[in-house]
């Protein structure tokens, strides 16, 4: 809007632009004063229109100074437009670009690859993006105004609650139900949203879905699972037909040298053996293939590694190994299944005395409890650690990895199938195996088992850990 004083009238103007002009012109074009006049009415004239000539300068004075202030104002005012135009633009140049950075905005959120669900104070979704749409099957239409737990179906008693109570949770984890009927597997995680004020003003839930990606573990583990027992199926099959080959041998020559004493003692030492390779072969396989007791006892890792010690102490005494046990003063208190545990003990320390070999060392033994979080997202929890070091040849690394493999041996009648057994069983009490080895230096094995909570002379109402099974 521009402003301007408006302008005077054109006669005004005339007689302000000259204001002695109508006194002039009386002096000049009066009519002549007829001689009858009195000379004291000529005077009185005069004096009235020297008066009035007076009174028109002023006027003409004032109005001089009046168009001066007319024509500064005018120029502030031109300066004020100028400086309103200036803010006008400046003031359209913002709206602008915040409408362009709303619309970049809205393009982030439209082309994220996760869902976004925002709700306000009273859980009324506000914002449904494209990926929301697409997982979950709803258009935003259905969804924008409503109460988010209305779209949820059976997870709105899980996840309404965490996006009301202005916290943050992260690894949230539910199914939502799709539009068609189906669960959709989401994982993401609830944020309370804040204005510039730092009021809340709702919460928003950012999730990925991931069904497919559950679907295709599903198929791996399943295809692992296969795998496995194919490798299994084929180690136990190659396992079986060297001994069977070596008693087939020995029985086809029976007939043709059953009058041989020699070769009867031959066959007898040479049969049993094999057969009794077999027998092991089947007792590894049935304990790899026995699931742990589900009654746990509780027990303290150092009494058992002492009477494994105890039992094992003719082996090493005929080897001349040295042995030493540290254990810890706070007591290690597991809860187990005893004799499983125990043949763990028995094949960590059989290995270490075979490692050893006839030219003997050293096996030490230490416990110790230590901290540790067995997945990114879940919590330190204490473990009973045994750690199982000897002074043997240690382990190459390209063997590292294949260690509790079944069937991987570099022994000559090993079964390989100790530390895969091991390794099942730790697994079953939750616990977890760590090898550590230097060519030439020695093999550390460590054994951790969550520890239970109380002391395990008095058992009553303890919490130890769960089972878990393979299914
Ligand atoms: P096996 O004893 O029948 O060979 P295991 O599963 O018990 O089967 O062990 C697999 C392999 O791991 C062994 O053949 C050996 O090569 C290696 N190994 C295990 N423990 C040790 C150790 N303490 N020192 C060196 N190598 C070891
Ligand atoms: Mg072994």
């Amino acid at each position: 809007m521009r402003w301007a004083l408006g302008r005077m009238p054109q006669e005004v103007k005339a007689v302000a632009a000259n204001p002695q002009g109508l006194g002039m012109r009386k002096n000049r074009d009066l009519p002549a004063i007829p001689d009858a006049t009195r000379p004291e009415d000529v005077a009185e004239l005069r004096k009235a229109i020297a008066a009035f000539n007076q009174h028109t300068e002023r006027l003409q004075n004032a109005y001089d100074v009046l168009q001066l202030r007319i024509a500064e104002i005018n120029r502030e005012l031109e300066l004020k437009n100028q400086a309103l135009e200036e803010a006008n633009r400046n003031l359209q140049s913002k709206i602008a670009e915040v409408e362009r950075l709303r619309a970049d905005l809205d393009n982030v959120i439209e082309s994220m690859g996760s869902g976004l669900l925002a709700v306000d104070t009273e859980g009324i979704c506000f914002t449904f993006n494209a990926a929301s749409e697409q997982a979950l099957g709803r258009d935003r239409t259905e969804v924008l105004g409503r109460h988010c737990s209305d779209i949820m179906g059976k997870a709105a008693s899980v996840l309404a609650p965490l996006m009301l109570d202005g916290d943050r949770h992260d690894h949230v984890e539910m199914c939502i139900p799709h539009k068609s009927g189906r669960d959709v597997f989401v994982k993401g995680a609830v944020s309370p949203l804040f204005d510039r004020m730092h009021c809340r003003i709702g919460s928003t839930f950012i999730f990925s879905d991931l069904t497919s990606q559950r679907l295709l573990e599903e198929r791996a583990r399943r295809g692992d699972r296969m795998t496995a027992l194919g490798e299994l199926a084929a180690g136990v099959a190659h396992e079986m037909r060297n001994p069977l080959t070596t008693i087939r041998g020995y029985l086809q020559i029976l007939p043709s040298m059953k009058d041989s004493p020699e070769f009867l003692q031959e066959f007898s030492e040479n049969v049993i053996r094999e057969i009794d390779r077999l027998a092991n072969l089947t007792d590894d396989m049935l304990d790899m293939a026995k699931p742990i007791s589900s009654d746990l006892e509780w027990c303290d890792l150092g009494d058992l590694s002492e009477e494994v010690l105890q039992f094992l102490a003719d082996r090493f005494s005929q080897t001349g190994i040295e042995y030493e046990i540290r254990r810890d003063p706070q007591g290690s208190p597991v809860r187990i299944d005893r004799s499983r545990l125990k043949q763990v003990f028995i094949n960590l320390l059989i290995n270490a005395i075979e490692a050893l070999g006839p030219s003997g060392g050293k096996v030490q033994i230490a416990l110790s409890r230590s901290e540790e979080r067995l997945a990114r997202d879940e919590e330190v929890r204490p473990f009973a650690v045994c750690r199982i070091r000897d002074t043997g040849p240690g382990i190459p690394q390209k063997d590292i990895d294949r260690l509790f493999d079944p069937f991987f041996t570099t022994k000559p009648h090993g079964t390989g199938l100790g530390l895969a057994v091991s390794n099942k069983i730790v697994e079953e009490h939750r616990g977890f195996l760590r090898v550590e080895s230097e060519e030439g230096t020695g093999t550390e094995f460590s054994l951790f088992l969550p520890m239970g909570e109380r002391d395990p002379e008095h058992p009553e109402g303890q919490s130890g850990p769960e089972i878990h099974r393979r299914e």
